[in-house]
């Protein structure tokens, strides 16, 4: 659990909801227009009573899954019951989210990328939260191509952008874009050989396409704080050449 912040914009009002074992932000997008409003959660990744309660202001369309890493989906199954709201994502990621499981059964714990050595050595191995049940995998609306999502007056936009897992999604809305892992302040997400699924050339080619947007489009990582294309661009190179 974190904090939440708003930001009102001319069109769209965000909040952002830091939860779970690596702070993923989990972001409800909603219209800025007075009254009740549909919103999009986007990344329940865990704490799904304090998702709910900050949700209950809005009539929630749907939960869009970035991707499949448990720390971005803990906290699905819960929510999607107790809003009543469907499940949306890229079907590759049934694949991660089985990998993901498997790591569990394995080691007892969940894979955390790169935190997952230190948080295991200071005796804080993730682990899901007993009680909180466990996202089966359906999901009630696939997205494999680009399509655009109606949320009141909001035109919303999603992309697959393969590369830190087959199916990662990027969500673009009124000037922001929502990178899950793709896309962060300083480069893309983890890839690397000994990251399964994940491919480097792949993410390249995704933060290429989202380095292409306006200049002034925020930048909304999976985790810590914003940025924007006109930060990010100059670095893209650099990037490529040092191969992470
Ligand atoms: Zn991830
Ligand atoms: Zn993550």
């Amino acid at each position: 659990m974190g904090r939440a912040t708003s930001q009102a914009g001319r069109m769209i009002r965000l909040e952002r909801l830091v939860v779970g074992y690596l702070d993923t932000n989990c972001w409800i997008i909603a219209p800025d227009v007075p009254g009740r409003q549909p919103a999009l959660i986007i990344d329940p990744g865990d704490d799904p009573d304090y998702l709910a309660a900050a949700a209950a202001s809005y009539d929630v369309v749907g939960l869009l899954l970035t991707h499949a890493h448990a720390d971005h989906v803990l906290a699905l199954s819960a929510l999607a019951e107790s809003l009543n709201a469907p499940i949306i994502g890229h079907p590759a990621e049934r694949e991660v989210w089985a990998a993901e499981l498997d790591h569990l059964k394995r080691h007892g714990y969940l894979d955390a990328g790169t935190a997952t050595a230190d948080l295991v050595a200071n005796g804080k191995a993730p682990r899901p939260t007993p009680g909180v049940p466990l996202w089966n995998g359906h999901l009630d609306q696939e997205i494999a191509e680009p399509t655009k999502l109606a949320l009141g007056p909001l035109d919303v936009e999603v992309i697959p952008t393969p590369g830190h897992s087959p199916g990662s999604l990027t969500v673009h809305v009124a000037g922001h874009l929502f990178t899950g892992d793709t896309l962060f302040p300083g480069g893309p997400g983890l890839t690397g050989p000994e990251y399964p699924l994940t491919d480097f050339d792949a993410i390249m080619r995704s933060v290429r396409q989202l380095l292409s947007y306006p200049t002034d489009t925020v930048v909304h990582p999976g985790h810590g704080a914003d940025t924007t294309v006109g930060t990010e661009q100059p670095a893209l190179e650099s990037w490529q050449a040092r191969g992470w």
